[in-house]
């Protein structure tokens, strides 16, 4: 699959017919080439020497366009030439800034900046991908973007044109039903120019590294999952992407020994779906397809590259992977006949090695990723922020300025809460991330919309995953009606480290919990925009609404994302004409029970949960008997997990539902809790877990002492004693039961309630007396 080259709008056209000037520079004739850095590979470990009129120099093995050169640096000081030094290694494609010779760097105007380090081989088997005109390109210099770079696998050469891309093939849509073109999901052929430097690079010794011809590159065999070695490349062009459809490949880097690739089969929904059930068996390893795990994305990024797709018409997007989020907000700032304020915020950044397919996905619904304006990060991990270095270095190509948003708390750490409590808890972004936490420049103001026209985002701290994971709204306008959709955007995956108490997570654990009933409690979401593909199954629910729509029976009956997408549970009971569960409020639910519950314990012998081992809140160890509450709001039942998530019989594959491998023993839709936002007059809970709080857990068998940390406070709310909690009864075992508890329960009335050591409110043998 060729992609067109270039796709140059209007407004530029214009602009090069408007000046003489401007022909110059829209000119094709080959002589209208922008002063650039250089390019090269490096293949040596660099050198320092003293410099004869003071300072050092540094001196680096290089294969360039030019050769195998050793270029050295200008005089520096000492301490650059030791930075530099430890900068570069063999296998980092670096640039320069030519000095008076073809061995020579110039001085930078920034001496750190001397080489900049685009990408690294090193030794690692990692598959590297490059989009030709997104991604990592030479830096900016005296003020033009710099040539661009490539990197992928080689598929197929001619004597004027190279073709490369990774190993993401698709043959049919979940259906079953062929496209007549296999989809490739990244895949570029660039034109070669005559005169291409090509250097054989032996990762294993970059010493034995030499200049080869184009003749000598090897191409992959060919596409099957199962060929497993594979031609890695990196490539250079002459060319900025303004010019992408002049440019032509001068520089080859090919390695040695070939890659490999896992072998393993790869598909556009989640590895492990439920939709793989009917796909049959690999002929290549004997294992049915849908119990193959694919291969990690950090090894092997196409593994997990989907398409993207429109939720809400020309305005939200999904442009991530199958396995984690990345969403487009297109924001009118309520000028809709005015483009120039319009600004396109993009939510969370995915994995670093994945940018390639982030960029294309972009790209595929007519966005170029340079137009981003705004990137809202929504927690200190490098599965959301992989790509924002990338991104930044993109825009800071083309000098344009991108807006990094993140939560303070994950940045710099949390000092205070909402309540004005202190706190000394260090942040979940790491500290190498230095380039980050420079440029984060906005923090969020949390509980409150951001107004962007027809887009507004809530922000809502919510640690638990990490100290400052964040949740997100997004109200979208749907410009087929007018209104006002809303999607709710719950951040953190994994209980990775939070499975059973310790010193440091016990803080977490509790906050975690409040999130999840918090959002539950307060917030009205239509829709569920999963910040994991394998938590809530968007990436299926696309995969089989476009199936539907692609069987010519449909062909009149066409379906958006909004019809495939459902607002309630369907199999939920409907009390007074309203279904009870929303698919929002059962993912946090699937959540919120493996924190809680002692069915966790038993399913899984890793975790303990809050139920058997704590912490409680503190002066809450034995419980608290007949304690005076004031509810604060309508209160609510929540239904027990529903495990078949988005079951939506108006398309087919989704009819039964979409069960997720994840925490299957929540699996719970006959169970039933109410839940209600209350004032308990309790003065030793303060609405945090105090700093040293000392514990005994029962189900740890040892006493903890705990590091604090913030739970209800952090929200401004105030409550008499603290600030208010959400708290639900015990499992009740039907509906009636939970009807007959809230029949009993008027907002503002104050009631004599007990609570087990875990803050759940007990349930007598008759429900109706549990709020006297
Ligand atoms: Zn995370």
């Amino acid at each position: 699959m060729q992609q067109p080259f270039f796709k140059r709008s209007s407004v530029q056209l214009a602009a090069c017919a408007a000046t003489a000037a401007a022909l110059v520079a829209c000119g094709g004739s080959g002589d209208d080439l922008p002063p650039s850095r250089s390019a090269g590979l490096v293949y040596g470990t660099p050198t320092v020497a003293a410099a004869a009129t003071g300072g050092s120099t540094v001196s680096v093995a290089v294969l360039t366009r030019d050769g195998m050169k050793t270029i050295s640096t200008a005089p520096v000081s000492t301490e650059v030439a030791t930075a530099l030094q430890a900068q570069l290694a063999p296998g980092d494609l670096v640039d320069w800034i030519p000095g008076a010779t073809a061995d020579q760097a110039a001085a930078a105007p920034d001496p750190a900046q001397t080489f900049n380090v685009l990408m690294s081989k090193g030794s690692a088997t990692a598959a590297q991908f490059d989009m030709s005109r997104y991604g990592v390109e030479v830096s900016r210099h005296e003020g033009a973007p710099g040539p661009m770079v490539a990197a992928g696998w080689v598929y197929g050469k001619t004597p004027g044109t190279i073709t490369v891309g990774d190993g993401g093939l698709v043959k049919a849509d979940m259906a079953g039903r062929a496209y007549d073109t296999p989809i490739k999901r990244y895949e570029e052929t660039f034109q070669v120019a005559r005169d291409v430097k090509v250097f054989a690079v032996d990762t294993s010794d970059y010493a034995k590294s030499a200049a080869s011809d184009y003749a000598s590159i090897p191409v992959t065999a060919n596409y099957d999952y199962s060929t497993t070695s594979r031609q890695a490349a990196y490539l250079l062009f002459d060319r900025n992407h303004e010019r992408a459809d002049k440019a032509k490949v001068v520089a080859i880097w090919y390695f040695t020994p070939q890659s490999t690739s896992d072998g393993k089969p790869v598909w556009d929904v989640p590895t492990l779906s439920p939709l793989l059930a009917d796909k049959g068996n690999d002929p290549v390893s004997g294992q049915p397809y849908v119990a193959i795990n694919a291969t990690g994305v950090t090894a092997a990024p196409y593994t997990r590259s989907t398409e993207p797709f429109e939720m809400v018409k020309d305005t939200l997007y999904f442009v991530g992977d199958n396995e984690v989020s990345s969403y487009i907000l297109k924001a009118d700032m309520g000028t809709p006949n005015d483009k120039s304020d319009d600004k396109i915020i993009k939510i969370d950044a995915g994995w670093a090695n994945s940018g390639y397919q982030y960029w294309k996905n972009m790209e595929l619904l007519g966005i170029d990723p340079r137009s981003v304006t705004d990137l809202w990060l929504t927690h200190g991990h490098g599965d959301h922020y992989g790509t924002v270095v990338e991104q930044l270095r993109m825009m800071d190509n083309v000098g344009k300025k991108l807006t990094l948003w993140g939560s303070k708390e994950d940045t710099t750490g949390i000092q205070s809460d909402l309540q004005g409590n202190s706190w000394n808890i260090a942040p979940a972004l790491p500290a190498s991330e230095t380039e980050i936490r420079a440029r984060t420049t906005e923090f969020y103001k949390f509980d409150q919309w951001y107004e962007f026209g027809n887009v507004r985002i809530m922000v809502i701290f919510s640690p638990g995953h990490t100290p400052g994971s964040t949740n997100m709204l997004f109200q979208v306008k749907n410009p087929v009606d007018g209104k006002f959709v809303t999607f709710g955007y719950h951040g953190g995956y994994g209980f990775n480290g939070m499975e059973r108490p310790t010193a440091t997570n016990g803080w977490r654990r509790l906050a975690w919990q409040h999130g999840f009933s918090y959002l539950q409690q307060k917030l009205e979401v239509d829709f569920v925009a999963p910040q994991h593909a394998n938590h809530f199954p968007i990436v299926e629910v696309y995969q089989a609404l476009k199936a539907y729509n692609r069987d010519p029976a449909n062909a009149n009956k066409q379906l958006t994302m909004l019809d495939a997408l459902r607002s309630k549970v369907f199999d939920s009971p409907v009390v007074a004409g309203q279904s009870i569960t929303s698919e929002f409020a059962n993912q946090l639910e699937k959540r919120r029970s493996v924190v809680s519950y002692k069915a966790t314990d038993n399913a899984a012998r890793t975790r303990m949960s809050l139920e058997t081992s704590g912490p409680f809140k503190p002066g809450r160890e034995n419980g608290l008997v007949n304690v005076r509450a004031t509810v604060l709001d309508d209160a609510r039942i929540v239904q027990g997990f529903v495990g078949a998530q988005n079951k939506n019989p108006l398309i087919p594959l989704l009819a039964d539902g979409m069960p997720t491998t994840l925490d299957p023993y929540t699996n719970d839709p006959n169970g039933y809790y109410v839940q209600v936002s209350i004032d308990v007059q309790d003065p030793l809970y303060k609405g945090y877990l105090p700093e040293g709080y000392t514990q005994f857990s029962p189900g740890m068998g040892t006493s903890i002492t705990y590091q604090g940390g913030p739970i209800e406070s952090t929200h401004a709310e105030r409550g008499t004693y603290h600030p208010p909690e959400v708290l639900r009864t015990v499992r009740l075992a039907s509906l009636q039961d939970a009807q007959k508890v809230l029949a009993r329960i008027v907002k503002g009335g104050t009631y004599t309630i007990s609570l087990t050591p875990a803050s759940e409110i007990v349930v007598p043998a008759d429900p109706a007396q549990t709020f006297q």
